[in-house]
């Protein structure tokens, strides 16, 4: 199994032991400031099938630190991170900020076009601005993070030839229509992700959530689209192993 979107801190060790046991053996390990890249690419010399992913997330768009988008251009074109991101835009904290998010969103999506890598999208409370944002910056290998988005976001996605990732919010009681369109869409268009250490699924709501959680998902995602848990298992690692290379 695959976990396409975590973020791993200092006890990344005990955290992967846990994930490797239950049979998530790849992470990807989403790294969004320069200490957190230097411990991405130490992770990913000591485990192979932990690649790192390096962009500035939304909410730290307005506080970069110097040097930091540099550092993402040289880890890309040297082929060290398999992903560019998490980009994108946040209304949920403040509006305040988001003319410097789309000037760091629209060179995260210039940086992977050219470099032909696949851009992790974060979008919170921004799906229309998001859309047309996306509609004038043409995005060619998109991944709609954390997917939390209506059936029209998951169509418009669909059409622009994206992925959606579903994280453990997907196995939340009342997330009714996230469940309806992870039942309707293609199985070849999901992905699968605990967006770690934040969000675990049922039935660790309120706890530290980790990579070794991904089979709970996996689980809620077979029952959704009626598929033997084995089909949905390997389908989502063959999308996950071609988009990212790996
Ligand atoms: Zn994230």
């Amino acid at each position: 199994m695959i976990d396409t979107h975590c973020h791993l801190g200092e006890d990344y060790k005990e955290v992967l032991k846990r994930a490797f046991e239950i049979g998530v053996d790849h992470v990807i390990n989403i790294c969004i400031d320069v200490l957190d890249i230097e411990r991405g690419l130490k992770i990913h010399r000591e485990y192979p099938t932990v690649p790192a992913v390096a962009g500035i997330h939304p909410c730290h768009a307005h506080e970069v630190e110097n040097g930091h988008f540099d550092l993402i251009c040289g880890l890309a074109s040297t082929k060290k991170i398999v992903a560019i991101g998490e980009t994108g835009l946040d209304l949920h904290h403040s509006q305040k900020h988001l003319a410097i998010q789309k000037e760091y969103f629209k060179k995260h999506i210039e940086l992977a076009n050219d470099l032909d890598l696949p851009l992790s999208i974060h979008c919170r409370n921004a799906y229309q601005e998001l859309i047309d944002f996306i509609e004038k910056n043409r995005v060619k290998k998109g991944i709609l993070h954390c997917f939390a988005g209506s059936f029209e976001v998951a169509r418009w996605a669909l059409e622009k030839g994206f992925y959606l990732s579903f994280s453990g919010v997907v196995t939340f009681k009342n997330a009714t229509q996230m469940q309806e369109i992870a039942a309707s869409i293609p199985l070849e268009r999901m992905l699968v992700e605990t967006d770690a250490p934040w969000l675990p699924p049922e039935p660790f709501r309120g706890k530290t959530n980790e990579p070794a959680y991904i089979p709970y998902i996996i689980e809620k995602i077979s029952r959704l689209q009626k598929k033997p848990r084995a089909e949905v298992e390997e389908k989502i690692l063959k999308t996950s192993k071609e988009l990212f290379g790996l």
